[in-house]
């Protein structure tokens, strides 16, 4: 936002809804006029991707989105008149002030159409001509990318436009039968890809088999990179051990089957009776094993911070059966003696999730009565004197 264009006042939760309204119009824009103008489509694309970075920073202080912070005035903010973040300065201070880990891939990705739409905007961009099926490609993959961000990673943070997102998906998806022709074109390579003994799995963003596993980590992870769209991706092991469904008692894959319903009866299983069951299966696969001391056989998950222990170990991979956030370790708290996962270093330098506050209110306790003693002690030298 240049501080020549007039801005009308606005107060902070207009301008986040401004900054989001412009973001999906953006998008919807860069969607519509991929076939017809590819080169404006991705200069939009990347647009949208810019603010829906900013829309997160604001959310998180108002200040963030402006180039400089230590000179940020409220009033100038109101009125529009400020430099605000590029997108790789919004990434820096999303991880470094909010803590947050947006995944390697996709901010890789970001940067890629970030240079291309440099070149487009300041040199003229020739190498567009019969490369319909590239510029398709690298919009997918953005998309990709951006929506994953915006309905799961973010999720709370667009909740109220999940709407107008979805409906710009449906428009995306509608390339699909472009990806399928290019899947037909290359099936050779990857049936060549396969002989040589790479594995090939469905690909989470183009959802064809032609994802290439480059790596698999012990948790249940993979990176792969696939032939078709692109996309470089981590793509979770799938758990597939199965719990029998509550109405009709048919064994139902909890964590793979779309909504946790039934495939045969399509009774939708409730995440507290697969807690139940699958509790039931871990105990009885390890009782008083390596994860069982006869107290406390669940971990207590850092994500979803349920009162309740919802975290077990199925198929060697730690998951909440609740939120279904999995790949950490889960152990014990020595300050607080819970069972949790998290950060391993953060729970034994400094404390798991459920006793950070306490341990933080004794810091500062003990923080007050130091300064409080330094202060007599201070008093007094003076009188001294
Ligand atoms: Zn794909
Ligand atoms: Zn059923
Ligand atoms: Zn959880
Ligand atoms: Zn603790």
């Amino acid at each position: 936002m240049a501080s020549y264009i007039r801005q009308n006042k606005n107060d902070v939760d207009g301008w986040f809804d401004a900054v989001v309204n412009n973001g999906i119009l953006f998008l919807n824009s860069s969607v519509s006029n991929l076939s017809t103008s590819p080169k404006s489509s991705l200069i939009d694309l990347y647009t949208a991707i810019e603010l829906f970075f900013k829309a997160r920073l604001m959310k998180e202080h108002w200040s963030l989105i402006i180039s400089k912070p230590e000179s940020a005035v409220k009033q100038k903010f109101e009125s529009g008149d400020f430099h605000s973040v590029y997108l790789e300065q919004a990434h820096s201070r999303l991880k470094n002030i909010c803590g947050e880990n947006i995944k390697k891939e996709a901010m890789d990705n970001f940067k890629a159409l970030g240079e291309h739409r440099n070149q487009i905007v300041h040199f003229a961009h020739t190498g567009f001509s019969g490369k319909e099926t590239e510029v398709v490609i690298e919009h997918w993959a953005s998309w990709f990318h951006l929506h994953e961000l915006l309905t799961n990673h973010w999720w709370e943070i667009f909740e109220c436009y999940q709407d107008s997102i979805d409906k710009i998906h449906v428009k995306v998806k509608s390339n699909h039968e472009f990806l399928k022709t290019k899947f037909d074109l290359i099936k050779d390579n990857i049936e060549i890809e396969r002989k040589k003994g790479i594995r090939i799995v469905e690909c989470t963003s183009c959802g064809l088999e032609s994802a290439r596993v480059l790596n698999s980590h012990s948790w249940g992870g993979e990176d792969i990179e696939c032939l078709v769209c692109d996309v470089k991706d981590l793509k979770l092991r799938a758990i597939q051990t199965p719990i029998p469904c509550s109405n009709c008692n048919k064994e139902v894959e909890y964590f793979i089957v779309k909504d946790h319903r039934c495939t045969e009866c399509q009774t939708e299983l409730t995440s507290d009776y697969a807690l139940e069951k699958y509790t039931q299966i871990y105990l009885d696969a390890d009782p008083k094993g390596r994860y069982y001391d006869g107290t406390e056989p669940l971990a207590y998950c850092h994500n979803c911070k349920l009162e309740e222990p919802t975290v077990l170990n199925l198929e060697g991979i730690w998951i909440c059966v609740e939120c279904e956030d999995r790949g950490w370790t889960a152990l014990d708290c020595e300050n607080c003696g819970s069972f949790v996962t998290g950060d391993v270093d953060r729970i034994q330098y400094f404390a798991c999730h459920r006793c950070e506050d306490d341990v933080m209110k004794l810091h500062e306790e003990e923080m007050q009565k130091y300064k409080a003693e330094v202060e007599v002690e201070l008093s007094q030298a003076l009188k001294q004197d």
